[in-house]
């Protein structure tokens, strides 16, 4: 990606006009369930595809979806996606990807974005949707701008350079997005929560706690399998 089209988009001010695109770097990393091994990492930086026909149109979390059909994966593989967004998901693609995660327990998933969509009405219900179905969300701090800058973005070997507010912003959306998810626990979808200590799968009845990156392994999948893949 681009420096400027990053720095453009990844902005963490609320305030920004004009960023109608959402931009997703993704990285998909794949275990081998039985010997607890990682097989790879896939990266990429997706965005929005705009087209005449609204049919043909695709946010770039669908377009992630689509994107993982293709990987063809195959049973005992499980995938640890992490992305990074410009914007966080907007209602419906939220309810979209809340259905995918619900049915492929193989996959668990961690967003972190830059900014909260806060245009569509029940943006807020969307994000309440992606952590009841197990997604881990939070808000981009310096650390993974600078992460993103090393990583997907055409840097010309320059440092990552924090603009004005970076830390300031990013601590006003977290709260906000911490304020969202505390207001109300979803009794519907009861995500299930992997104890590594005895190594089974038990239904929690509320939402897993938070795990740090180190603390990830892959959980082996619950049967019977979906494997749209
Ligand atoms: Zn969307």
């Amino acid at each position: 990606m681009d420096h400027r089209i990053f720095i453009y988009h990844f902005k963490n001010d609320q305030s920004v006009r004009g960023r109608h695109m959402t931009y997703l770097c993704y990285e998909v990393q794949l275990f081998d369930v039985r010997f607890r091994v990682p097989l790879g990492m896939i990266r990429g930086v997706l965005h929005n595809q705009h087209h005449p026909d609204p049919q043909r149109r695709c946010h770039a979390e669908l377009c992630f979806l689509i994107r993982m059909s293709s990987l063809r994966l195959y049973p005992g593989q499980w995938c640890q996606v992490t992305w990074f967004l410009s914007w966080s998901p907007c209602p419906r693609c939220a309810s979209k990807v809340s259905d995918f995660l619900r049915s492929n327990r193989h996959v668990s998933l961690r967003i972190f974005a830059a900014r909260l969509h806060t245009y569509h009405a029940g943006y807020e219900e969307g994000l309440r949707s992606l952590r009841d179905a197990g997604a881990q969300l939070s808000i981009m701090t310096a650390k993974e701008f600078e992460y993103c800058w090393r990583v997907f973005v055409d840097n010309h070997s320059w440092p990552f350079r924090p603009w004005n507010m970076l830390e300031k912003s990013s601590q006003a959306i977290s709260e906000r997005l911490q304020s969202i998810l505390r207001e109300k626990i979803s009794f519907f979808h009861q995500p299930t929560c992997y104890q590594p200590s005895f190594g089974v799968f038990s239904p929690g009845r509320f939402p897993c706690p938070p795990q740090t990156a180190s603390s990830w392994f892959p959980a082996p999948p619950r049967g019977p399998q979906h494997h749209p893949f």
